[in-house]
């Protein structure tokens, strides 16, 4: 690695193995930092890594010992994205599978939580720390079958509330980007690998795409110091709710 980048500002991006938290990493590379990739698929983050001048490392947000060995080897960080997550299934609360929802509160809740606690003291010491939980829409709204997923995202989103009144007074700042509907694997993981389950979401409509959500990562990530920005609810415009979402034809 070159003097340069020895340099540069750390940022970590959880789940940056492909969707919004490759697009993330790829965007915040080009705003200067080097980046920290964590996933499970470490083939597709050190492809990733190589293209930014970035390091890939194995990481399993739903396991205490994945994120202790991926934290002790990220000494210095500023900015955070708690992006892994994800949804499993549309069951309906009365069917409710509930192996899916553990997974779901894993991933989603607890993942940002032991990623967060994991990396707080450098996030500190760094003086001017960023943490970015990329939380969803379903953080404050409801729609039928969504429910181990909303519920997830409604703890996420309390939970960074939470953290953001703890930290006052620290050189810490919490943001959560709410995302509407964005074309990645998301719904193929959600629909078991159903692509035409997966592709009948965004039918007839112009969904948002991994960079869009990228842009707003870099843009919190890079305000001055003094400036929080809490919360950004970003949807596509053919979209204005969970369940409204205008569709072609
Ligand atoms: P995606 O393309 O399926 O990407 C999900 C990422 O999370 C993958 O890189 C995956 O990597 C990683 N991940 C999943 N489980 C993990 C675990 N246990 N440990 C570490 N990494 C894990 O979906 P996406 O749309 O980019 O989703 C990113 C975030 O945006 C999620 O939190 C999701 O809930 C949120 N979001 C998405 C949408 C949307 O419409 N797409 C809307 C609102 C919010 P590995 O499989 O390699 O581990």
């Amino acid at each position: 690695m070159s003097d340069t980048s020895a340099a540069r500002p750390v940022a970590v991006v959880t789940g940056a193995s492909g969707g919004i938290g490759a697009a993330t990493a790829r965007r915040l590379a080009a705003e200067g930092f080097e980046v920290v990739l964590g996933a499970r698929r470490v083939d597709r983050l050190e492809a990733i890594a190589r293209e930014i001048d970035g390091r890939a490392l194995p990481l399993d947000v739903t396991d205490d010992a994945s994120v202790a060995a991926f934290a002790a080897q990220v000494p210095e960080v500023a900015v955070l994205v708690n992006n892994a997550g994800g949804a499993l299934g549309t069951d309906q609360v009365v069917d409710a599978d509930l192996d899916g929802w553990r997974w779901m509160f894993e991933a989603n809740v607890l993942g940002v939580v032991r990623v967060t606690n994991a990396l707080i003291d450098r996030l500190e010491a760094s003086g001017d720390g960023r943490v970015v939980v990329i939380g969803s829409i379903a953080g404050f709204e409801i729609y039928p079958g969504g429910g181990g997923y909303i519920a997830a995202k409604h703890a996420v989103s309390a939970v960074t509330k939470t953290l953001r009144l703890e930290l006052l007074g620290r050189p810490v700042r919490v943001t959560e980007i709410q995302p509407g509907m964005v074309e990645t694997d998301f719904s193929r993981v959600r629909f078991g690998g159903d692509e035409a389950a997966a592709a009948k979401v965004y039918a007839g409509m112009t969904p948002l795409v991994a960079d869009d959500i990228a842009d707003v990562v870099a843009f919190v990530a890079t305000r001055p110091w003094h400036v929080n920005i809490d919360e950004v609810v970003v949807r596509p415009r053919d979209q204005a709710s969970a369940r409204d979402v205008h569709r072609a034809g």
